[in-house]
């Protein structure tokens, strides 16, 4: 019997993750959740798992909570803030983690979660991107194991040969193929682009998904994020990642050899296959998912990225080849201006105006320590705030 930690278990991948987890009631135990302030939510999810904790990282929340699960008996210790989160991340029966905050309020119990020596199912790509080379060195210093969750990677991860991290060139491997839905406005003229209101942003075609993800998946900063990950889970030149637009979200992504062969890993658009693979790593076991129709999905198409409507893809290649604090300054931005967005402050096609604005007014320092790249993050948001002001 594993023991679970799933944090962000009320958000789209949480609730997946749950889901999973409940076809296997022999093979895993939910013992911590955690959240930021959906107190509904978690009652209901600790009604039904009745794990021995749960975290909120708003105060107030956490205080309503403890009382709902008190006045109803259930054994659930109710845990708040920032240390309440590490202590779900790195609980003594906790044997897997699952990462899906969104964010990079998302790292701080990642890491402490990888020091504890928990197998890390890692959806938060943000951590990764803010932090990956000191992250990368704190999963090999504590030797676990990270699984992606991200469709796309979790697909690489599927196609690669064990031990090919960091070591592709030796192992045949020519390139990464990083697949792209192109999100919904893939066909948009660039002027109507403009005008887009954030509830067209989050209705994705394939994928259903939290608002952040979803607008990052609308200005293709989503699949810069990924490019970003794949570089430190795989070690991976971002020369050597081509980013391969497909519509209809069927291969999640695909692994290119010397040789000529191309490995791709396909299925219907539904999250709950690469959580249950990661979960249940090396072996296989049933996630619920509809088997694949060949004939009704019938074709497949490609294209190239818009790098001119989309100019989010070609800010994050910027980032990642600058290095230092770049991408965590990338991301703040982005997180800012997503938000802005979201509160109809800002049009859709100010957002890469905002980044481009923050990345140009910081220089990339070295990304040395944690605090060197918190400290980024933190600036970065007050810019990207400033920023919103001048553009709304
Ligand atoms: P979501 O918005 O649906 O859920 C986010 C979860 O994080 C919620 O449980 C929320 O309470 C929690 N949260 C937010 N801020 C927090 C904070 N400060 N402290 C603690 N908890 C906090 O998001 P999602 O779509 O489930 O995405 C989660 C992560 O997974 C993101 O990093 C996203 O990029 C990644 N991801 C998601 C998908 C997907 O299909 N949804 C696919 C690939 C990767
Ligand atoms: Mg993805």
């Amino acid at each position: 019997m594993k023991g679970v930690a799933v944090l962000g278990s009320t958000g789209s991948i949480g609730r997946s993750t749950l889901d999973v987890i409940e076809r296997h009631p022999d093979r895993y135990r939910v013992v911590a959740l955690a959240a930021n302030r959906d107190v509904e939510g978690m009652l209901a999810q600790c009604r039904r798992h009745r794990p021995d904790l749960a975290a909120m990282a708003d105060t107030q929340s956490a205080e309503s909570l403890r009382e709902a699960v008190a006045a109803e008996g259930l054994p659930t210790k109710v845990v708040a803030g920032e240390e309440g989160l590490a202590r779900a991340a790195t609980h003594p029966e906790v044997d897997q983690v699952m990462a899906a905050i969104v964010g990079a309020a998302g790292l701080p119990p990642t890491l402490a979660a990888v020091r504890a020596g928990k197998r890390i199912l890692l959806a938060n790509k943000e951590s990764l991107v803010v932090s990956g080379a000191l992250f990368m060195e704190e999963v090999k210093k504590a030797g676990v194991e990270v699984l992606p969750i991200d469709s796309e990677h979790n697909a690489i991860f599927q196609c690669l040969p064990a031990g090919a991290r960091g070591a592709l060139a030796e192992h045949g491997i020519s390139r990464i193929l990083l697949t792209a839905s192109g999100g919904p406005f893939r066909t948009l003229a660039a002027d109507a682009l403009e005008k887009v209101t954030p509830e067209q942003a989050c209705a994705h075609p394939n994928w259903s998904m939290g608002r952040k993800i979803s607008v990052d998946s609308a200005t293709l900063m989503n699949k810069g994020l990924e490019v970003i990950e794949a570089h430190w889970l795989f070690g991976a030149m971002p020369e050597q990642i081509q980013v391969v637009v497909h519509p209809q979200s069927v291969i999640h992504s695909m692994v290119q050899y010397v040789d000529g062969s191309v490995l791709a890993q396909l299925g219907n658009p539904d999250m709950r296959t690469p959580i249950a693979h990661a979960l249940a790593w090396p072996e296989r076991m049933e996630s619920g998912v509809e088997p694949l129709d060949l004939f009704q999905v019938a074709r497949l198409d490609f294209e190239p990225p818009d790098m001119a409507r989309f100019p989010c893809l070609g800010l994050a290649f910027e980032a990642v080849n600058a290095g230092g604090t770049a991408p965590a300054v990338l991301n703040a931005a982005n997180e800012v201006a997503v938000e802005a967005f979201l509160q109809e402050r800002i049009g859709f096609t100010t957002i890469p105006r905002i980044i481009e604005q923050v990345l140009a007014r910081q220089n990339p320092q070295a990304a040395d320590s944690l605090e060197t790249l918190l400290e980024a993050d933190r600036h970065a948001r007050v810019l990207a705030w400033e920023a919103v002001e001048r553009n709304g």
